[in-house]
Formats: structure tokens, C-alpha cells, sequence
């Protein structure tokens, strides 16, 4: 193992030779344990094909390599290009694209991959400053079944938390909506080159089985904002505002058994889909 990118000492070699420095602004933290590194890519079903947003100098993309049958890498920094050809030299089922990931042509690409090798999931160590849009761009993508990012962990929380909990949002709603979300580990800051001030999870979205339409999904996303705009008020209150109908707004809670006093933030995301579905009715 001793040989593995992701090993700090490898890492220190690697980054020395090439006369790096970790970018701040392209949000560049690499990881240097290379136990986690192989536990993430081992539990992100990467089987058939995985797509990478950021392999940096290719710790994950290599272990994604070893159980992987294809990998494509989007990297944005052209400085890392001559690093990860030579970092990676050994594995010939990487693909790595030169290109800010949000964009991509992710359906042209996702149709490619699913035709040469079949299941098609995400892997990746994601850049803290454009998290929440990668996400939501590779949600809009309903063949992606598992998506494992390792995020900041006060990000992983919201994404995760269950009604009531302090962290609970539109973001935790959106995300069950079309998830099951599970927080595999964290991961000490200590573990990337250079470290953090905080720690990090490692996050799996699993998709349900549903045949949602992308307008459906939009347009259930806009109503999920409008109740959590305030959400410590009742969600009769938010969804009043939002349906410039008090009347209306109680028949709907009345018709789905939603008491009237419920506050939004102790409303679930099949609650809510209920409510969805009652107005679309
Ligand atoms: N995968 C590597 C690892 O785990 O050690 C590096 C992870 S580092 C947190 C994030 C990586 O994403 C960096 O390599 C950075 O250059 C890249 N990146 C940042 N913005 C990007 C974007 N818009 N599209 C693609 N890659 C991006």
C-alpha cells in the first residue's frame, strides 16, 4: 500500500516534484489516508462506471481504477492534467476531462458510459465551494443510483438531518425526496494535505424507485422552499403565502391529516409530498 497516491508521503513526493500548492479557490484539499480513500471508493458501487468531479493529483481516481471497470475524472485545473497523466500511467480505464464539471455534457456522457459498461455512479471528494450545485445538477440525472461525495461534515448534516433536528431545511426535504441519505464515516481533517479547520463525511445517496418527472421535481422543490421560508412558523402559515390562499391552504392540510399547528420544520418529506400532491390535484 505503501505505493498508493494517497499516502502522505506520496502525496508530499508528488506535489514537491511538480512544484504544487494546494488551490484555495478551486477548493483543493487532498486526501492523504489511504484506508478511507479505498473504503469510499469500495462502497460507492463503482462496478461498471463511475464518474469523478475533481480527482486533483488522482489518490481516489486510482482506487476507483482498482475496482472500477471505467473511470471518467473532471478536473478544472489545467496544472493537474501532466500530473494525473503520469500519477495514473498504470491504469488505462481513466478518462480524464480537462473541464468545470457543472459544464458538462453529464446526459451525453452518462448515455455513453451506460451503453459500453452499464451502471453508471458517482464517486468524489467534492470542492467545498460548489457542493450543494453539483449535487443538485447530478439529482436532475435519475440513472445515477448511488452518488458517495465526501463533504464538509456541517454540510453532510443538513443534507441528512430528520425533521426537528436544528440543521433540518428545504435542502434536507429536496434531497429525501428523491434519496435515502446515509453518512458512511467521517473523516478527521487531519486526513487531507493540507488540513481543514473542520472535518468531513463521507455521504451516500441512494435513489429511490420513482418515476418523477424533472418538472414534477422542480416544481415540488419550489413548493418545499416557499414552506420552509420561515420554518419555525407552522407550515400553514408558509404554504398561505404561497398559495396567496389561507382557505385553500387549510383544506389542502385538513385533506392530507396534517394538524394545522404543525411547524414546517417537523413536517417530513412524504408529508410534504402529500401536500404536493393534493394542490397538483
Ligand atoms: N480527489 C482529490 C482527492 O480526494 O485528493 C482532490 C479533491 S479536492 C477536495 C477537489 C478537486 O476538485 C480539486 O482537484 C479541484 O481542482 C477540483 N475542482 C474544483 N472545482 C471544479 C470544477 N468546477 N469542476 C471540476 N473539478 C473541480
Amino acid at each position: 500500500m505503501s505505493r498508493y497516491i494517497s499516502t502522505p508521503s506520496r502525496t508530499k513526493e508528488i506535489l514537491e516534484t511538480y512544484g504544487l500548492r494546494a488551490r484555495k479557490g478551486y477548493g483543493q484539499n487532498f486526501l492523504v489516508d489511504p484506508i478511507i480513500v479505498e473504503r469510499c471508493a469500495l462502497a460507492s458501487h463503482c462496478e461498471d462506471a463511475v464518474i469523478e468531479i475533481g480527482p486533483g493529483i488522482g489518490g481516489l481516481t486510482e482506487q476507483l481504477a482498482r475496482h472500477s471497470r471505467h473511470v471518467t475524472a473532471y478536473e478544472v485545473d489545467a496544472d493537474l492534467i501532466p500530473v494525473l497523466k503520469d500519477t495514473l500511467a498504470e491504469y488505462d480505464n481513466v478518462e480524464i476531462i480537462l473541464q468545470d464539471f457543472l459544464e458538462c455534457d453529464l446526459d451525453g456522457k452518462i448515455r455513453e458510459l451506460k451503453e459500453k459498461y452499464g451502471q453508471v455512479s458517482v464517486c468524489a471528494n467534492l470542492p467545498y465551494y460548489i457542493t450543494t450545485p453539483v449535487l443538485f445538477r447530478l439529482f436532475e440525472h435519475a440513472e445515477i443510483p448511488y452518488i458517495t461525495v465526501m463533504v464538509q461534515k456541517e454540510v453532510g448534516d443538513r443534507f441528512a438531518a430528520r425533521p426537528k433536528d436544528s440543521e433540518y431545511s428545504a435542502l434536507s426535504v429536496e434531497a429525501q425526496y428523491l434519496y435515502d441519505v446515509k453518512k458512511l464515516f467521517t473523516v478527521p481533517g487531519r486526513s487531507f494535505n493540507p488540513s481543514p479547520n473542520v472535518d468531513s463525511v463521507i455521504v451516500q445517496f441512494s435513489r429511490k424507485e420513482t418515476d418523477r418527472s424533472p418538472e414534477e421535481i422542480r416544481a415540488f422543490y419550489e413548493m418545499v422552499r416557499a414552506c420552509f421560508r420561515q420554518r419555525r412558523k407552522t407550515l400553514l402559515n408558509n404554504l398561505k403565502e404561497y398559495l396567496q390562499d389561507r382557505e385553500k391552504a387549510e383544506a389542502v392540510l385538513n385533506a392530507c391529516g396534517i394538524p394545522l399547528s404543525l411547524r414546517a420544520q417537523e413536517a417530513d418529506a412524504e408529508m410534504l409530498q402529500k401536500v404536493f400532491e393534493e394542490i397538483s390535484r
